[in-house]
């Protein structure tokens, strides 16, 4: 593969997905790659690890196969592509056997740039298998989930074993193998079942500098839930928990206070399973409530929350769930709801039947998230240091680092509230005992005690506070609650030392927390524009059959909503809207930007953002090299051959031949109106003045309609490109 530049390389970028520059090591990882050398590419989830092949892939000749796990993702990722105007395709078992052929023939004849295919599509004996790929000559192999691969990973595949013939089967083709994965051993194992040589090793930051982490106590959990739901009713979220009864019960509950929650566990049929998953996709479901088994399959960028009803069973565990959300990279939220008994209870349960030693990792497993949970001081830098990177000690993204916990002096609380359940003879439950603090006028309160001295006297706070230090005078060994069903209260020796002031009790308590601005320089978006783009995205999305994130994503949708763009060119120096997007849905976000500045008196305010490198469009193409093949096939041509009969005499594709003829597009040696007629040529010229596409045929031809010709419109193009396209 011929040296591309870095600069070629952004604009490439910039043109087929609108990206604005790479993340992590994506430029060097795309490099290594047209470089021919095999790759093995760790990169967090959400990191960007797709545009890592998908580049490289547009860039070169012949079609990159893509080894991916999971038909939901597949699907996702093709819409992606096709959305971008990039002809992708995949194979795999929900498809029928005339689906299949028809993808398999447009991948041989090179209408596909990459070719999705799941592992199981392998057959166990590989050699014909691996004679079909070879007539699709592929430039690249991009494994993806390759974690998959090791039986060290946490989700061994045996079909992904079978990969392991590829290098040896097919050594010239470049490998990139890309996963999630941190551990050591995992990678080391990937290398070696991939039988890959000399690997370029390519690791990135497990950060995700946009989701910030909450813990709170567990204590009237759902109603915290509704209430956070509530206050932001057009945002995605998961919620995991982890009894497939609980997400039953989790999912009902936020029903009936109105939230358009589905639950989803591993008890369910497929059938079911993946229709839940596709609604969540597609915006039908705003929340999910889930056990572990949701997640894998779901790669949808504008999850905006995970809870966590209940506490991972291990840190990996949790940081891979919570970077389920955010993967746009925008503002997002993890949050924990922890309580002691939590741990406790699944320690008992921790346990692998005749195996003490992996007993004991889980438990200790366990322990590492209880530290976690009870940990003083940045969340993220707990949870980076567990993966091995260092970093400072404030990342003001987390609730610590938000200031949003304090320590306070709570002695006397304390003894208030240890007090009220001693003198009412510990035979009563919390609310019983807050109300008393509280002096309630409840009926429930009995007349003898609101003549005791702690009557009244908790008035200072609030009942959820005061169930806050209970909950802690709980779990610090204070007060002991009983198990049945009217649980009571006693004090225990511990907490009988409070009550003698013989010792003191320092508490963590909530701060309020200020909300942060999303954009905290520069300008403002306009929050109702960006409703009203949503929808303007959801029609669009709709007419297409595919999730409303396919469209834009959100960041794009803010970036509009914030900077609003005026032209087609504004639009294009928008994250998100390669030329292709641009071209085809610019128009209608264009005018609902219009109308809403002209309502309010606004002006466009792209000023305040950086430009895209140039798109490649400006490039003039290189004339064909003499005495080569394409000039074989245009003195054919001019000696009176069709392109047919061209193909057929020189045993190459009708593509390849229009290819060739295209080179010499507006050139004197090739009269055009001999392939593409003068009504024909003008009607194409204008749909490219119009939509500013000058690059790719597919969105020229969504527009022209069927009639156009693959062919015709590419010598059209070459054609536009020599005669005017510098202008
Ligand atoms: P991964 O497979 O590593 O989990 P993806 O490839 O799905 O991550 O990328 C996550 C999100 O980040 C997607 O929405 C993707 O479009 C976006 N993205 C990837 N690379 C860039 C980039 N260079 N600039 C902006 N957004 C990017
Ligand atoms: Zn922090």
């Amino acid at each position: 593969m011929a040296h591309i530049s870095t600069d070629k390389l952004h604009q490439a970028l910039a043109h087929f997905f609108g990206y604005n520059g790479f993340r992590h090591a994506q430029l060097d990882i795309i490099q290594s790659v047209l470089n021919g050398e095999d790759v093995l590419a760790i990169m967090p989830t959400g990191g960007g690890k797709s545009i890592c092949y998908q580049l490289p892939a547009v860039l070169q000749p012949g079609l990159a196969i893509v080894i991916s796990p999971l038909i939901a993702l597949m699907k996702d990722q093709v819409d992606g592509l096709r959305a971008n105007g990039i002809p992708a395709a995949y194979l795999n078992s929900t498809q029928s056997q005339e689906e299949q052929q028809s993808v398999i023939r447009a991948a041989r004849s090179g209408d596909i740039k990459l070719l999705y295919i799941a592992p199981e599509r392998i057959p166990a004996n590989a050699a014909p298998f691996f004679d079909f790929l070879r007539t699709l000559r592929p430039s690249l192999f991009a494994i993806d989930e390759a974690h998959c691969i090791s039986s060290w990973g946490h989700d061994f595949r045996p079909e992904y074993l079978k990969l392991s013939v590829l290098k040896r089967e097919m050594p010239e083709i470049p490998i990139i193998a890309l996963t999630a994965s941190a551990d050591k051993v995992t990678q080391n194992d990937i290398v070696a079942r991939l039988e890959l040589p000399a690997p370029k090793l390519y690791l990135s930051s497990f950060n995700r500098p946009n989701i910030r982490y909450h813990i709170l106590p567990k204590k009237e959990v759902l109603g915290h839930i509704v209430e956070y739901i509530r206050q932001r009713p057009d945002d995605s979220g998961i919620i995991y928990a982890l009894s497939r009864a609980s997400t039953e019960n989790i999912a009902a509950k936020l029903r009936a206070s109105g939230i358009n929650a589905a639950y989803y566990h591993a008890g369910m049929d497929s059938r079911e399973r993946a229709q839940v998953q596709e609604a969540f996709r597609l915006d039908e479901y705003n929340v999910i409530v889930a056990t572990i088994a949701f997640g894998m399959g779901i790669d949808k960028p504008n999850v905006r929350f995970v809870i966590h009803h209940d506490v991972s069973k291990n840190i990996e565990g949790y940081y891979q769930e919570t970077g389920r959300a955010g993967r746009d990279g925008l503002p997002s939220e993890a949050i924990l709801f922890y309580s002691p008994a939590d741990i406790i209870k699944l320690k008992k349960f921790a346990i692998t039947e005749d195996d003490p030693q992996q007993s004991a990792i889980s438990r200790r497993k366990l322990q590492q998230m209880q530290d976690y949970c009870t940990h003083e001081g940045c969340r993220r830098q707990f949870l980076l240091t567990y993966f091995g990177e260092h970093t400072g000690a404030y990342c003001g993204n987390c609730d610590y680092c938000l200031g949003s916990l304090e320590e306070r002096d709570a002695t006397e609380d304390a003894q208030k509230l240890l007090s009220a359940v001693v003198r009412t003879g510990e035979r009563y439950g919390l609310n019983y005992i807050i109300d008393l603090l509280r002096g309630s006028s409840s009926a429930r309160i009995q007349p003898e005690h609101t003549e005791l001295k702690t009557w009244g006297i908790g008035r200072n706070l609030k009942k959820d506070e005061w169930q806050w230090i209970a909950q802690q005078l709980i779990n610090g060994g204070y007060l002991h609650r009983t198990d049945d069903q009217f649980a009571t209260l006693r004090a225990t020796d511990k907490g009988w030392s409070i009550l003698k002031r013989a010792a003191r009790l320092t508490l963590v308590v909530r701060k309020e927390v200020r909300e942060q601005p999303l954009l905290a320089e520069g300008p403002q978006h306009e929050p109702r524009l960006l409703q009203q783009l949503k929808a303007v995205r959801h029609k669009m999305a709709q007419e297409e059959h595919v999730p409303d994130y396919a469209i834009v994503a959100d960041n794009s949708l803010m970036e509009l909503a914030t900077y609003l763009p005026v032209s087609i060119d504004d639009i294009k120096n928008i994250a998100g809207f390669g030329d292709y997007k641009a071209a085809r849905y610019g128009k209608d976000f264009l005018h609902a930007i219009d109308m809403y500045m002209e309502i309010n008196h606004l002006e466009s305010r792209m000023h305040f953002k950086k430009a895209k490198p140039a798109s490649a469009r400006r490039d003039k193409p290189e004339r064909p090299a003499k005495g080569g093949t394409a000039e074989t096939t245009l003195q054919m041509f001019n000696d009176g051959m069709s392109v047919a009969e061209i193909a057929a005499q020189r045993g190459l594709s009708p593509i390849t031949i229009e290819g060739h003829l295209a080179s010499w597009a507006g050139t004197d040696r090739l009269d055009i109106h001999k392939l593409v007629s003068p009504a024909r040529l003008t009607a194409i010229i204008d749909t490219i003045h119009t939509t500013g596409q000058t690059t790719a045929v597919k969105p020229l031809r969504d527009i022209l309609g069927d009639s156009y010709e693959y062919g015709e419109l590419k010598i059209a193009l070459e054609y536009y490109r020599r005669t005017q396209g510098n202008s």
